[in-house]
């Protein structure tokens, strides 16, 4: 049984690889990345002395495009964590029909224990390192867990300065100002949003009054969960990386949000409980939100998991024999290729008029995103309910489906 992320992406490849009948050297080339860069570089700290950092970054695939995947940092963060988060950007992007191919980078390191001058220092010098893979054409950065618009600011700046000229295509979720679309997060919950409602009328489930728990209250789960109490959902728990809290009446997500800013943190949240980690995803709830980070629900918590829908907002956050058991137990699993695309879709809005120097009219974002979503939903449950599978293999089947597509057209060089 796979034990880490990237040999579960592996697995449900070939699953999905064979399920459609693919030529087994396609699928060897689906489960392997085409390009990794793995660097080491000098950082000065704030106290004078010298840091080495390890950078990586992931183009898994071009068959489609160029690479398109955020920068993470994270203590625990490993090469192989990133192998399999540009495999999933892979998958996403396919599926959205996005002309991208996928990527993920990053550093491992303490963010929240750096100053801002050494987070600049350290961002500036990995992507002038990198900057012999990535560009406008070639792989395009975004942010991801501990990164913002800020840091993308200091990647876009960094990447023009060494060029000669502005690049502000090389990096999305850049800030307004400067060609960019800094409410990215709100774009992945608003997309998050639209497959949760066609689904639901699907499933004939009611949105309004259901009860929800969310793991992490970043840029996706804070969103996500404030979305959800506009729409009439009652958001009964909710945790960061410090822990969680619990409130069967509800918790009121821009009190939370404020009460975070001033705490660093959600715990000791008037009106509520403390909980753990185990607490959150076994809570008494409807709808389970994971978006935080990958394989948080194992088998063991599965068994526990209490919601009747499990809606990936984070990327690769169940295990694939946690999947199966939630499948046995009939829990509906929205997929994180499905659900959490908003993001990628609009960074390609981004991306698009960047290289246009052509800015769109504010509500066009949002529209347009909402008919990429439900088309990808729609291809999604429609496959689902025609070969009778999950909607996981089912988001798989189009995704790989496109890609040997591609590879059917462009052959296999020389
Ligand atoms: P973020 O850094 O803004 O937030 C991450 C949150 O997770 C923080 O609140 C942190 O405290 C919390 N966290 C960390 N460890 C935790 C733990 N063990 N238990 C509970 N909470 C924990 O990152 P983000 O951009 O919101 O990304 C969250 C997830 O969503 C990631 O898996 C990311 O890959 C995915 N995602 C992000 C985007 C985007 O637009 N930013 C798009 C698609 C998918």
């Amino acid at each position: 049984m796979p034990t880490d992320p990237y040999e579960a992406a592996q697995q449900r490849i070939e699953e999905v690889g064979r399920r459609l009948g693919l030529e087994k050297g396609l699928i060897e080339i689906l489960k392997h990345p085409k390009r990794e860069l793995t660097v080491n570089f000098p950082v000065r700290m704030d106290d004078s002395t010298l840091r080495i950092f390890t950078g990586y970054r992931v183009q898994y695939n071009t068959a489609l495009g160029p690479c398109k995947g955020g920068i993470r940092y994270h203590p625990d963060l490993t090469l192989r964590d990133i192998r399999a988060l540009a495999a999933l950007m892979t998958w996403k992007c396919a599926l959205m029909e996005l002309p991208f191919g996928g990527a993920k980078g990053g550093i491992p390191c303490s963010p929240k224990e750096m100053s801002l001058g050494e987070l600049e220092r350290m961002t500036r010098r990995f992507v002038s390192e990198i900057s012999i893979i990535i560009g406008p054409y070639e792989d395009i950065l975004a942010p991801d867990v501990h990164t913002d618009d800020r840091v993308m600011a200091w990647a876009m700046d960094t990447y023009s300065m060494n060029e000669g000229f502005s690049v502000p295509g090389v990096v999305t979720g850049k800030p307004q100002s400067i060609g960019g679309y800094e409410r990215r997060g709100v774009a992945t919950a608003r997309g998050f949003l639209y497959v949760l409602q066609a689904a639901f009328a699907d499933w004939g489930i009611v949105l309004e009054g259901s009860r929800v728990a969310v793991q992490g209250f970043g840029k996706v789960g804070f969103n996500v969960a404030r979305l959800l109490q506009e729409h009439g959902c009652r958001i009964v728990a909710v945790s960061d990386s410090k822990g969680g809290v619990a409130s069967s009446a509800g918790l009121d997500m821009e009190k939370l949000r404020l009460h975070k800013l001033k705490r660093g943190s959600v715990l000791d949240f008037p009106g509520s409980k403390r909980i753990d980690e185990d607490g959150l995803l076994t809570s008494e709830c409807d709808i389970l939100i994971p978006a935080a980070l990958s394989h948080v629900i194992r088998r063991d918590t599965a068994r526990k998991v209490r919601a009747k829908v499990v809606s990936e907002a984070a990327n690769g956050p169940i295990t694939p024999e946690a999947d199966r058991v939630l499948e046995d137990a009939g829990v509906l699993v929205l997929p994180d290729i499905l659900c959490n695309a908003g993001g990628v879709t609009a960074s390609y809005f981004e991306w698009v008029q960047d290289l246009q120097y052509f800015f769109w009219g504010s509500g066009e974002v949002m529209e347009r995103l909402r008919d990429v979503m439900l088309g990808a939903y729609r291809r999604t449950a429609d496959v689902s309910k025609k070969e009778g599978v999950r909607m996981r293999t089912a988001a798989y089947m189009v995704a790989l489906g496109r890609l040997a597509e591609a590879y059917r057209l462009r052959g296999i060089f020389p």
